[in-house]
This record gives structure tokens, sequence and C-alpha cells, in this order.
């Protein structure tokens, strides 16, 4: 495999967990479904040709134990082996819970090896349940082990790698990753997310890290509905420049695509176009900067039928391709003009807190 190879490993197969439908509620998105027609649909449309494929196999509990308190890794194997339970808010453990989140754990787990022993450049892991809202401690927000958070880890302690940022893409805020990095110097998160301005939860641009983290932790919340030229701003005017100043040895991407227009759960406005320009944005970085690559795992994302549209534009931005006309591009959208302006003017402001770290 040469290091120009992208790969991709996925979870068909090992991915049975499905919350108990306790109540009508969001965890019915969360299922084995968002990986089965993403592949499907990245074989249909001959996405994977140029492409190493990988299936994943599962982690161990130490290496779960890299990033989560030991209570919580059992109480997920407890849970699990009792045939489900509530873990914690929108975490509901199911008989199959153990096995899934392992071999999203190892999906994850070998995307960032892969990269951080440069066997390729480019790797993503098409895993679930999702992990950037776990906690050292919680599981949540249909998260029961921070993936992400793992695999940096890991390939800091089993590769050598010492910097990395992270850039968490996903609709919603992943307080888990934000939290576990809030005070190391050397793991940048960046993080791009919808934001309700009228009730002012975590996830405020004022929150740029502590102590020896001071300045690595970079939120960029924008307003719901935001469309693909926010988001394109949020990448060239902050996103860019601030990894470009960190100079990481690689990049981890937070792969979450619930801020599509046409996703259940996220309520932002894009279409796979800006994924595509996410993932040439960090293609360029990796290429102008010297790093190693960036892998990417999947975060949220529940509409079954543009997780694929998406997840093919990222691997076409990848390889250095232009943007592929895909049907969810078609779908005519009214701007908000609105929206547009109360963004521009907030990425100003984010601008003004965050430019001493950039
Ligand atoms: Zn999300």
């Amino acid at each position: 495999m040469s290091q120009d190879t992208i790969t991709l490993i996925d979870q068909s197969g090992s991915d049975k967990h499905v919350a108990p439908f306790v109540k009508p509620s969001l965890e019915a998105f969360e299922n084995p479904e968002r990986i089965e027609m993403t592949l499907q649909y990245l074989e249909e449309t001959k996405s994977l040709e140029s492409v190493k494929t990988f299936k994943t196999t599962p982690a161990t509990k130490e290496e779960a134990l890299l990033v989560h308190k030991p209570y919580l890794v059992q109480s997920i194997e407890l849970m699990s082996d009792l045939g489900g339970g509530e873990l914690g808010e929108s975490a509901w453990a199911s008989e199959d819970l153990w096995s899934s989140a392992m071999h999203a754990l190892g999906g994850a787990l070998l995307a960032g090896e892969l990269v951080a022993s440069r066997a390729c450049r480019h790797s993503f892991a098409l895993v679930r349940p999702p992990g950037h809202h776990a906690t050292t401690s919680s599981s949540m927000g249909l998260c029961f082990f921070n993936n992400v958070a793992i695999a940096v880890r890991n390939i800091q302690a089993e590769n050598g790698i010492q910097k990395v940022s992270i850039l968490d893409i996903d609709d919603h805020f992943g307080n888990g990753t934000s939290e576990i990095f809030y005070e190391d110097p050397n793991v940048q998160f960046i993080s791009i997310h919808e934001y309700d301005y009228t009730s002012y939860g975590i996830g405020h641009y004022r929150e740029i890290g502590h102590g020896r983290g001071y300045g690595t932790n970079i939120n960029i919340p924008l307003h719901r509905e935001a469309h693909d030229s926010s988001y394109q701003t949020a990448i060239d005017k902050i996103v860019t420049p601030a990894i470009e100043r960190f100079n990481p040895d690689l990049i981890a991407v937070s792969a979450g695509y619930d801020a599509h227009f046409a996703d259940p759960i996220g309520e932002m406005a894009v279409d796979s176009e800006t994924y595509w320009y996410i993932a040439s944005g960090v293609e360029r970085l990796v290429r102008s900067c010297g790093m190693k690559g960036s892998f990417w795992v999947l975060e949220g994302g529940y509409n079954p039928l543009t997780l694929g549209p998406c997840v093919k534009a990222t691997l076409e931005g990848l390889q250095g391709k232009p943007c592929p006309e895909l049907e969810d591009q078609k779908e005519a959208r009214e701007i908000e003009e609105e929206v547009v302006r109360l963004n521009r003017r907030t990425i100003k402001k984010i601008l003004d807190t965050v430019s001493p770290f950039m």
C-alpha cells in the first residue's frame, strides 16, 4: 500500500447495536442502516475503486482505558451482558452494544495507526456508535466510547505522534472531546457546530482551553440553518490558519454529517459540497504543512440517504478530485439572508476572540 492510498475501514456486519425503543426518541435514528446504506451507495457509485478497504476488528479494554475511567468501561460491558439498560442521557445499551462499540473503536484505532505509520495519507472509519459526546467518565448523546480521543491517545503512545489537531464538523458540539483535551497543549480541538445563542450552553467561542492548553480549544458556534457559505468562511478564516499555526503531525476529523439540510436531527443547511470543501481543505493543509495525513471517524449523520453522498464527497476531496455533482445538491433550498448575515457577524466576533491563537 503506497502512502498516496486512501483507506476505508468499515464495520458492516459488526454493528448490530440498536437502542431499545423505550420511548419515541432520537435513539431510533442511530442504527445499522447508517453504515449498510452508506456502503451500498459507495459501492453502487464506484467510489471505492481507488480506495483500499478493511473490515474492523474489535479494540481491547486496555485501549478504551487510554481515555475512560475503568468504571465506565465496566458498566458498558456489564449493561450489555445484562441485555441492555440506560447508561446516560440518550445513551441506552443493548445486548449488542459492547461488540458494536468495540468494533467502532477498533476501526478508529486502525484509521489513526494507518496514517501515523505512513501506510496511507488519509483514512476513513465508517463506524458506529459515534463517540464525541462521551467524556472520560460518562456515556451520553448516543456516544459510549470517545473513538477519536482514544485513537489520538493511542498514536501518541504507540506511534511517536506528538501534536494532533482534531477538527469536529458534527452538527453538535463535541463536548466530550473538548473536555478530554481542554488542558492539553499538544492536542488542538476545533469544533464547528450549531449553537443556540438564546440559551448559552456549552460550546461557546469564549471556551478557549485552560492551563497549558490555553488557546488550543477553538469553538466556532454558528446559528441554526447555517449555509454552505458560512461553513466555508469558517474553514477559510479560522480553521485553516489555526491548524497552520498549530502545525500538528496529523489531523483527526470527527466526521459528523448531521449539519446536512436533510438530516432529521441537526438543524443546519449544508449539502455534500461543504463536506467536499472541508476534505479538500484538509488535503491541501496536509500537503502544504508536510503533515503525515488525516484520519476521519464517523460521528453523527442520521439520514441514511444523504450519508452516502456526503462520504463520497469527502473521499473525493481527500483524493484531490473536483467536487462531484451529487443528487442532494440539486434540491433547491431557500437561503435565509438573515441567517447568513448573523453568521457573518458571529464569525467576526469569534475571530476577535481566537485570533491571538492563529
Ligand atoms: Zn451530531
